[in-house]
């Protein structure tokens, strides 16, 4: 039986985790938050007194921790799992993270005779607790075999999108898109309420016509069209505000490494910005049509 070691049981990595207990697998866990770790141990993991101690006699680690930093702190250096683990252990991290750095840690653990795998996810906390993420991941093909029947414990979907580092641009160029188009479509309901134009009605023709996408078909930021949408419970994410201004911020810190002009991505980023300083950061980022609402003379 392949044992795992896992590394971050918070919102996302505590379901993720359940889902493999839940399929059999013995997990070797370990969270600096107490409460996180003892809610994944009453569930069936073992607790480990530390990250490398969850990772040492892994067949398989893996990680969901915050950012970059974490990430860099917790698989590099002498103390690091990269050279805690054993030969052959399988290193798989979900969380998202800037490229540079996803790229950075992998190139150490393929130094140290090691595969690594960035696998972000997208489908959010009810994603991770029904198993139906979406993994996008990047790392040598050998790495991503291996790592299929794991993944698809924990998600519907799982696609190689090839070297390392390149699940972490399919993540945020996938929410650059994603928030871009969250403020059109809020711009345009705000657009129609002044021009009098019933949002019921400029759905009925948008959601048919070339104007139709994710932001306004699954998730209309008015209340009415799309029952399950955040509108109609006030914004309560969902997706919140600060989680959507972090992707943003990583596709521009990869934009300007990779000197591309992603003027939308630019001006997305200022816009959240904007809303997260305004006190909004824990509200669904479909919340943002308020702030645009209230723009208006
Ligand atoms: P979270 O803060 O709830 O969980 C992160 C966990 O990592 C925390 O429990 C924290 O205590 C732990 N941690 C931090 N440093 C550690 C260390 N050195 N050793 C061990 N544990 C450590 O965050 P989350 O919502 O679970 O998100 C995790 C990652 O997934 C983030 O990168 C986030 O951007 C991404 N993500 C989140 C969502 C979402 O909807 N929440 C969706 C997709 C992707």
């Amino acid at each position: 039986m392949t044992s795992i070691g896992f590394i971050g049981t918070g919102n996302m990595g505590g379901p993720m985790a359940r889902n493999l207990l839940k399929s059999g697998f013995k997990l070797h866990a370990f969270d600096v938050v107490a409460s996180s770790l003892k809610a994944i141990v009453d569930a069936g993991a073992e607790a480990a007194g530390s990250a490398v101690e969850a990772a040492a006699t892994a067949d398989i680690v893996i990680t969901m921790l915050p950012a970059g930093k974490h990430v860099a702190s917790v698989y590099l250096g002498d103390e690091g799992i990269i050279a805690a683990t054993r030969p052959g252990t399988l290193l798989i991290d979900c969380s998202t993270i800037d490229v540079k750095t996803a790229r950075d840690v992998a190139r150490s653990a393929q130094n140290n005779g090691k595969t690594m795998l960035d696998a972000p996810v997208s489908g959010g906390t009810a994603g991770a607790e029904a198993g139906t993420l979406t993994f996008m991941v990047g790392g040598p093909a050998e790495g991503f075999e291996k790592s299929t029947p794991i993944l698809e414990k924990m998600g519907r979907t799982v696609v190689h999108t090839g070297a390392a580092g390149t699940g972490q641009a399919a993540k945020i160029c996938n929410n650059m898109i994603l928030g871009i188009s969250m403020i059109a479509v809020g711009e345009a309901f705000v657009l129609a309420e002044k021009l009098g134009l019933d949002a019921q009605k400029l759905f009925d023709v948008s959601s048919k016509s070339s104007g139709q996408c994710w932001s306004l078909t699954s998730y209309c930021p008015v209340p009415g069209p799309v029952p399950t949408s955040p509108a109609n419970r006030d914004y309560k994410p969902g997706f919140a505000a600060d989680l959507m201004l972090k992707d943003l911020s990583l596709s521009q810190e990869a934009a300007m490494q990779a000197g591309v002009d992603t003027a939308l991505g630019y001006q997305a980023t200022l816009l959240y910005e904007a809303f997260a300083k305004a006190g909004e950061g824990g509200t669904d980022f479909s919340g943002i049509i308020k702030m645009i609402r209230a723009r208006q003379r």
